[in-house]
């Protein structure tokens, strides 16, 4: 048995399978029981400097899933830049009154208005805005109609017949901009339709 810490915690005794692994502890458990970590976390995430901390940690999880560059900024960075925007408070504090409600809370991501190839780039102050959960995945079914590159689109690859590789891009969009192809053929070429498309093979890395 081991207890609870009253810091944080519930203080109460309870088995060790209670408590998560933390090699940085004497006894290899968090001094947090696996209920109270959970609120815990929850309720930092409910604060403004945790729920920016989310969306950097967010942020740097989708530019590696996409093979970006890191974004340009730091936490501390975009904490700061963050903050700095009075429409994050107004939605901070509408979040707060809906109750948490997961369509309500706010997101930072990039918008598309200014460049259209934000897609293939690292993540950037310049380009970042403040949406609700539920506007931002309006944009990005809005984007998708209009074929602007979105979470949607996957990674393309491009080989020779001998089937050697020549290159890799952000998506079937990115790579019509940078060869000429068109990116319906290289979806179809990557989804199996056709054998090739341009001369070359195309699939999805
Ligand atoms: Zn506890």
């Amino acid at each position: 048995m081991k207890k609870c810490t009253t810091k944080h915690g519930c203080g109460l005794m309870k088995d060790e399978s209670e408590f998560d692994r933390n090699k940085l502890k004497s006894d290899g458990l968090n001094a947090i029981c696996k209920q109270c970590n959970l609120k815990y976390k929850q309720n930092y995430r409910r604060t403004k400097k945790g729920l920016i901390n989310q969306m950097y940690s967010n942020q740097k999880k989708n530019s590696e899933r996409r093979k970006l560059p890191e974004p340009t900024y730091t936490k501390d960075e975009l904490y700061d830049w963050v903050m700095a925007q009075p429409i994050f408070h107004v939605m901070f504090t509408d979040w707060e009154y809906s109750g948490y409600k997961k369509n309500m809370v706010p997101t930072c991501d990039r918008h598309s208005d200014i460049d259209d190839s934000y897609d293939s780039k690292p993540y950037d102050l310049s380009a970042l805005r403040i949406q609700r959960w539920e506007d931002n995945k309006l944009k990005y079914h809005e984007d998708a109609k209009n074929g602007v590159n979105n979470k949607l689109s996957k990674p393309v690859a491009q080989y020779h017949i001998d089937g050697s590789l020549i290159a890799e891009f952000h998506s079937g969009r990115d790579a019509e901009r940078k060869t000429g192809f068109r990116s319906a053929n290289i979806s179809k070429c990557c989804k199996g339709l056709i054998k090739q498309s341009g001369g070359y093979i195309w699939k999805y890395i």
